[in-house]
């Protein structure tokens, strides 16, 4: 296998082939541990779109036709190259997304477990069968591939985030034209590779790099059936319309801000570190991050000296360092982007207990003097009507909202913006259960403080952290890659009656 760590520049695989496209311009990659460019990865043009979306169209009636069983044995082997890459996929996701790298082991880990899913393709696409709906007549419904389908996804996950997408539209028949985030772009021609190994067709997945313009021109190309996309919500939101527009499916899933309730007779010690973990893990850059901690009657006074004390104590270190908690922030702009909300929320009156600025990356290890390193950093007394509560920040950036009761609690969250991911640390059964039926939130945890579904249950949230009708991957998934079709059959003895005129009824 090529080993593309190597190469100095990351461009598109089309057709099972590398290639550099036509485009000229291009976009540097960093280290963001050490600030440094590793190399530059190429950005894709329309043609670009057009030739990847063209070798799909070509590679899709013969895939399409494979017995879903055969499609599943290749996706078996591509989840036994995974397993044997691992750690070369996690050491590329540390290198230019900068998480922690038994963090990036894990992300890798939750890719692996929608291909063990996409492996059971041939169950998932079993129809619905009806005999004898009428006399002699049998009626069954079947799900059909759409076509060439496309993903676009962000840099928080470079491998993950993808594998929700292509392994279920691959093994239900489609062919996938992968728009990764160019921030981090390396892993996605690695698991090319991997598909080609495994012996995907040529033209079954492609990679196009890019950014506006690529993902323009699939969101405008007529052969596109589909687009999955995950991001920030400004952005899901134009695709969202901008792909209805244009006659396509499509799921968008965005931004976030997860609130993690903490209620009175919650065990304060389990929660701290459900917060830190959750709060400051990955830099704050999951979509499913907590970024609110609500403190329900006099939890913060237990709660917050202890916080204070392990916001103060994490390891913020290069993500190559086993003994590393929080690696650095993706890049320069998020950076100051994130620095300037902490700004901000000192500004608008919340009380800043831990500030992450001005953290000296000499400390993270030898040579990340110059990356984009940032403590964590901890606010109390946020109220709702601020920037910082209201706004994604995504950043390791935790904000305390104090409330008197469960149902101020409720009413809060069911009142943002966003509704991702939601978590209610508490003893009390009764408090759970109404906790979770009254929340407005797609994804909630009950002392859990990140609850990513698994596998087979399918991943979104509600109100603008999802545009679309279908969760990413599941059954759900399944269901968004393919479309059904109602059959309904009789045979001879039954033929010769004449012209019906009236609506068919069972007789
Ligand atoms: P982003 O929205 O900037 O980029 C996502 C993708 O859209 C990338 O491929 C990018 O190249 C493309 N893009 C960016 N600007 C565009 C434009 N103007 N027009 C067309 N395409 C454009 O997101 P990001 O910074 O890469 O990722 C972080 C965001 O993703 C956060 O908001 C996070 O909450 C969200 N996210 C959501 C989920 C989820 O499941 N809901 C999961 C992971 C990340």
């Amino acid at each position: 296998m090529t080993d593309i760590r190597i190469g100095a520049e990351v461009a598109h695989y089309i057709c099972g082939t590398h290639q550099a496209g036509n485009g000229t311009r291009t976009q540097p990659i960093y280290n963001p541990a050490t600030g440094t460019v590793s190399r530059q990865v190429r950005l894709g043009t329309a043609q670009d779109v057009g030739a990847a979306v063209a070798a799909a169209q070509a590679a899709f009636p013969k895939w399409a036709d494979t017995p879903p069983i055969r499609r599943a044995r290749v996706m078996f082997k591509f989840l036994q190259l995974l397993n044997e890459h691992r750690d070369e996929l996690a050491h590329l996701i540390t290198a230019e997304h900068g998480k922690v790298f038994t963090d990036a082991q894990g992300e890798v880990s939750r890719g692996i477990d929608i291909v063990e899913f996409a492996c059971g393709i041939p169950q998932l696409l079993k129809g619905d069968f009806t005999e004898q709906v009428s006399t002699g007549m049998d009626n069954w419904t079947l799900r059909q591939p759409l076509g060439v389908v496309a993903g676009i996804t962000p840099f928080n996950f470079p491998v993950m985030v993808p594998m929700w997408m292509f392994p279920v539209a691959i093994a239900a028949g489609n062919t996938f034209v992968l728009k990764p985030s160019p921030t981090d772009p390396s892993a996605s021609l690695f698991m090319a590779e991997l598909l080609m190994e495994a012996g995907l067709p040529d033209g079954v997945f492609n990679v196009v790099q890019g950014d506006k313009v690529t993902v323009d021109a699939l969101l405008e190309h007529p052969d596109v059936k589909a687009i999955s996309f995950v991001g920030s919500t400004p952005i899901a939101n134009y695709i969202y319309e901008t792909g209805a527009r244009h006659g396509k499916r499509v799921q968008a899933l965005g931004g976030a801000k997860n609130h993690m309730v903490v209620m009175p007779d919650a065990d304060i010690d389990q929660a701290v570190d459900a917060l830190i973990g959750a709060g400051y893990g990955s830099a704050g850059e999951r979509c499913m991050a907590i970024s609110v901690a609500v403190l329900v009657g006099d939890v913060a006074d237990k709660l917050l000296p202890k916080l204070i004390e392990r916001t103060k104590a994490l390891k913020v270190l290069d993500g190559e360092n086993p003994a590393a908690e929080m690696g650095p922030i993706v890049t320069r702009v998020a950076h100051e982007r994130i620095s300037g909300y902490i700004a901000l929320g000192e500004q608008e009156g919340a009380k800043l207990l831990v500030d992450g600025r001005g953290f000296d990356g000499m400390t993270a290890g030898e040579g990340c003097g110059d990356g984009f390193w940032l403590g964590g950093t901890l606010f109390d007394h946020v109220r709702p009507e601020m920037r910082i509560y209201k706004e994604e920040i995504f950043g390791p950036v935790l904000g305390c909202v104090r409330v008197k009761d469960l149902a101020e609690a409720v009413d809060l969250i069911n009142a943002h913006e966003f509704g991702n991911g939601v978590a209610c640390f508490t003893r009390d059964g009764n408090v759970a259960r109404e906790f979770s039926r009254r929340i407005q939130v797609g994804m909630v945890g009950i002392n859990v403080p990140i609850p990513v579904p698994m596998a087979w249950h399918g991943f979104g949230g509600w109100k603008r952290s999802l545009f679309g009708d279908m969760h990413a991957y599941g059954e759900e998934g399944v269901r968004f890659y393919t479309k059904q079709k109602s059959i309904m059959q009789r045979w001879p003895e039954s033929i010769g009656k004449g012209a019906e005129f009236v609506m068919p009824t069972a007789k």
